[in-house]
């Protein structure tokens, strides 16, 4: 960074979390974005001071929003499970009924009860249709609040909007994260980060970052590699390929935050007064530009 203004060299104070030669190395996917975004920022959140954020505040409402929907998009997969499952249990039932009807034909025993099994197992298998035609209509519904949502298509695997969810952790890589929600596309696992405010023309390199974690995350946790994240701005969507190149910024960049963590040593990484304009940490920062 060329700097403006002078620097100190270990600023507001900050000091590495643990114990002297045994400091904690863990990092959320939250604090890999704020150090990209401003390490000084990430410093000052470390030592609680949060300051006031109607952005974030506005950002917590949008995705509240999002969340009642995808608890709808929930509700109708657990239905259209629910039918599935009754379906074929009816459709086996039916079956054996009329295997049943067969073998009392075979064994020349009574038409009453070959005619009752028969019966039953036509009865059967048309509420079993039922079932199946309510399971199509369900997953239909479901594609619809998809669409409607501009959700990610795929299988809900995993959600933190609706409710809480598990963290999800990488003990090789000592990160952790929730990330919005995850989908299940093909066997592979796509996490999905949502982002409001305003839409850029390419992705925020602090909300790639914190994609990249998930990403590591999903890879740990699911045992499969994702071919790519998904960053969802309110205008926009980008796949991100989670490439070999990719996970190496991510490490590096995990690398760096214990540098500074052991050294104690955090400075401003950018020369934009108008990231720290929006800063809800400006009135506490000792190198703000504006
Ligand atoms: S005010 Fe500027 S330099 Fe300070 S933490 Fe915020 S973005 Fe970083």
């Amino acid at each position: 960074m060329s700097g403006a203004g002078p620097k100190r060299e270990v600023p507001i104070g900050f000091k590495p979390r643990g114990t002297p030669g045994k400091e904690v190395m863990g990092y959320s996917a939250a604090d890999v974005e704020r150090y990209v975004y401003c390490p000084l920022s990430w410093a000052l959140a470390r030592r609680g001071m949060s300051g006031v954020d109607e952005a974030l505040q506005r950002g917590e409402a949008d995705h509240a929003a999002v969340g009642q929907r995808i608890a709808k998009w929930r509700r109708i997969l657990a239905d259209h499970h629910e039918s599935l499952r009754i379906a074929l249990y009816l459709a086996l039932t039916a079956a054996s009924a009329m295997t049943l009807a067969l073998e009392v034909v075979f064994l020349d025993a009574h038409w009453a009860y070959h005619t009752l099994l028969v019966m039953m197992s036509l009865l059967w298998l048309f509420i079993a249709l039922g079932f199946l035609l309510r399971a199509i209509l369900k997953e239909k519904e479901a594609q619809e609040v998809v669409a409607e949502a501009g959700l990610v298509e795929g299988e809900l695997a995993y959600s933190d909007l609706d409710r809480p969810a598990e963290t999800l952790r990488s003990e090789k890589y000592e990160l952790s994260g929730r990330p919005d929600y995850i989908v299940r596309r093909h066997d592979h696992y796509i996490p999905v980060e949502l982002k409001t405010g305003r839409t850029p023309d390419t992705p925020h390199d602090s909300h790639l970052m914190q994609l990249g974690v998930y990403c590591l995350l999903v890879e740990e946790n699911y045992g499969i590699r994702p071919p790519h994240g998904v960053l969802q701005y309110s205008g926009r969507t980008f796949e991100v390929p989670f490439t070999d190149e990719f996970r190496d910024r991510v490490l590096e960049t995990t690398l760096r935050m214990r540098l500074s963590d052991m050294t104690g040593v955090v400075h401003r990484n950018h020369e934009r007064p108008g990231k720290c304009r929006g800063c809800s940490r400006r009135d506490l920062c000792p190198e703000r530009l504006a």
